[in-house]
């Protein structure tokens, strides 16, 4: 069986393809350029699982079970921005979308700055299969502080802290950022649901 990955993200390819490898051993998994495709994708849905299905949906109009994620933080003190656009919030890079982000909440207090990042991870099958897509989310509720504490991870992680570890997640190992994130929760939940269906598919 071969399962393409819809995304240009190596450390989340990195990731994907572990879980895959464990729920599905002997399939073949394969990236958008493995299969030709060198488009861009329009992700202009709503939510985190609108653009999680669009992504997946670029492989199974090919042929393929495809395989896609969408995450962002979401800032409760900004209605829920940036949300769907935590990757283009300032225009710029993980760093001007954190000042951006310190600027946004200078006068929002330290009881009013909380946040949760999301993640949905959805597979789309190709039509001659008539599965409808399976999509798994996970959140992962903490707070914005004033200031950056740790280099690890990535994005918003030095200023996402989080009551229950004591810390940042950018002073968290991946490892253990990976047992509360929204991704770590979505993932598992995605191999579950997915699990059964693929090796259904195999079986046939
Ligand atoms: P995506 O690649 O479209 O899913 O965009 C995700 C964006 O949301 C990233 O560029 C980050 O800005 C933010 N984000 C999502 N998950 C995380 C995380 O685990 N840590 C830090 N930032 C994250």
């Amino acid at each position: 069986m071969r399962l393409v990955l819809a995304s240009n993200n190596k450390k989340k390819i990195v990731e994907m393809r572990r879980i895959l490898c464990e729920v599905a051993p002997g399939a073949e998994i394969l990236s958008l350029s493995d299969i030709g495709f060198s488009g861009d994708i329009v992700e202009d849905g709503a939510t985190f699982r609108e653009n999680a299905v669009i992504k997946a949906s670029v492989p199974a109009g090919l042929g393929y079970i495809g395989i896609a994620d969408d995450s962002g933080i979401c800032v409760d003190a900004l209605g829920g921005r940036p949300g769907v656009y935590s990757a283009r919030y300032s225009g710029g890079g993980d760093a001007e979308n954190n000042e951006k982000l310190l600027r946004e909440l200078r006068d929002v207090s330290d009881g009013e700055r909380g946040a949760h990042y999301a993640c949905a991870i959805a597979c789309v099958f190709p039509e001659k299969y008539g599965i409808p897509p399976v999509v798994a989310e996970g959140e992962c509720h903490g707070r914005i502080l004033r200031e950056y504490h740790g280099d690890g991870g990535f994005g918003y992680d030095p200023l996402f802290y989080r009551e229950e570890e004591g810390c940042t997640f950018g002073e968290l190992s991946p490892e253990d950022k990976d047992k509360v994130s929204h991704r770590g929760i979505a993932l598992r939940k995605f191999a579950e649901l997915i699990s059964p269906i693929l090796k259904e598919i195999e079986e046939k």
